[in-house]
């Protein structure tokens, strides 16, 4: 019988790393990746605990799996962030379930429930030292840390993924520099809280030092650990773009408190302050949750002026929804309807919108550097270093995937440049 994967990632850029991790571990047991999940025989899933809807979308596939796992042809993997409420669930529908922590025991762990023929224990090494099977020829994602110790009280993560780990620096260069050896154009640096990463100002030099032509990012970091040598550093070295999604979560120093994020409403406004005045031209994203647990109109109102003040380019709008095993889940109600989560969100799209337009305005006629993505209806798609998508039209036959060019910028919709190829 042929041996295929597939990997399917929920959730955060940290769950695509893990499952290129988990495609490399595969791939060494001698599967050989598929695109289409109904040709595999084996499914890896790597979870999201975030919202119940990434939880129900995993339930949703089994009616469509069921009678192939019932005949043996199918074997099924869950790993990634699953909180112990739902691993009780759904461990009896999967044939083998692990922490991502335990990846490198994959072939053991297969060996020992019959489902891989025994395998050599030397083979086994640690989860950074995996070397990942990438899905991009030009995007690469690149883990410095793990875990997290917030424990904001809506978050299942420091339950999912364990307290903070550090991946030593000379590692990571050595994973960098491997990736710009093989064309990587966009390098992303992934972490729970990727600033307190000891001297994460260096690393970030260290970094955008290397030779080569590539772009440089991270996610995610915590208002309270961003420094000013960050900032510095962001200011100084070309290839860290100028782009930052920075997690407000609320504009309400009260719902701030019930969420147990360490900064008040002005402490975040004063640090995007420093940022914009520090980085010429920066870009700014946030995360915002609507309906946290007691958040009233006047709250929610904070939330809005907080977006309308710092004018982001991006938003990750979150209704709020109960994790249970999570603090707020046993401390606090869920009660905010439904109806007032959808109106909130729908608010807050359309502040965004109204700054996304906004910011926009002066780089109309500029000439951009997009890295090209993909062709798609007679367009090229890609993003510029804020991370924007820049649409332009060019011949097809040149491939442009993977490559800088330069883009005149002549018309913005919402979320979206249309250029022209200069
Ligand atoms: S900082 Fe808060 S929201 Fe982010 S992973 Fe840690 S606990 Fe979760």
């Amino acid at each position: 019988m042929s041996k295929t994967y597939y990997v399917w990632p929920l959730g955060c850029q940290t769950n695509k790393s893990d499952g290129e991790r988990v495609a490399a571990v595969l791939e060494k047991l001698g599967y050989d990746r598929v695109d289409d999940e109904q040709t595999a025989n084996v499914i890896a899933v790597v979870a999201c605990a975030i919202r119940q809807s990434a939880v129900d979308r995993i339930y949703g596939k089994f009616r469509h799996w069921e009678t192939r796992q019932q005949s043996g042809e199918l074997t099924t993997l869950l790993t990634g962030c699953v909180l112990p409420h739902d691993k009780q669930k759904l461990t009896p529908k999967f044939d083998l379930v692990f922490d991502i922590e335990e990846l490198p025991k994959l072939p053991q762990l297969l060996a020992q429930t019959n489902l891989e023929e025994t395998v050599n224990q030397r083979d086994q090494m640690a989860y950074f030292d995996i070397q990942p099977i990438h899905n991009s020829t030009f995007r690469a994602w690149v883990p410095i840390m793990k875990g997290c110790d917030k424990f904001c009280t809506y978050c299942a993560v420091p339950y999912t993924r364990g307290r903070e780990r550090s991946r030593p620096s000379a590692d990571i260069i050595r994973e960098v520099e491997d990736l710009i050896a093989k064309g990587y154009k966009d390098i992303h640096l992934l972490g729970q809280n990727v600033n307190s990463y000891p001297g994460f100002a260096d690393l970030l030099a260290a970094v955008a030092s290397l030779p080569g032509d590539f772009w440089v990012r991270f996610h995610a970091p915590h208002p309270k650990d961003f420094t000013a040598d960050v900032i510095r550093v962001m200011a100084q070295y070309p290839k860290l773009c100028k782009q930052i999604n920075l997690p407000a979560q609320s504009g309400s120093t009260k719902v701030l408190r019930r969420m147990n994020r360490p900064y008040t409403r002005e402490q975040y406004l004063k640090l995007t302050d420093d940022i914009k005045a520090g980085i010429p031209n920066v870009s700014l994203s946030t995360d915002i949750i609507v309906g946290f647990c007691g958040e009233t109109e006047a709250e929610f109102a904070e939330s809005k002026s907080l977006m309308e003040y710092v004018g982001y380019d991006m938003a990750f709008i979150a209704q709020y929804s109960v994790r249970p095993g999570t603090v707020a889940a046993r401390r606090f109600e869920d009660n905010v309807s439904h109806a007032d989560k959808k109106k909130r969100f729908e608010e807050l799209t359309a502040v965004l919108e109204t700054t996304f337009m906004a910011n926009q305005q002066p780089r109309l006629g500029t000439v951009d550097t997009v890295l090209v993505e993909k062709y798609s209806k007679d367009h090229w798609l890609g993003r510029n270093q804020h991370q924007v998508t820049v649409e332009f039209p060019a011949p097809s036959a040149a491939n442009l995937v993977g490559t800088f060019q330069q883009v005149r910028l002549d018309k913005v919709e919402p979320f979206r440049f249309v250029g022209t190829l200069c």
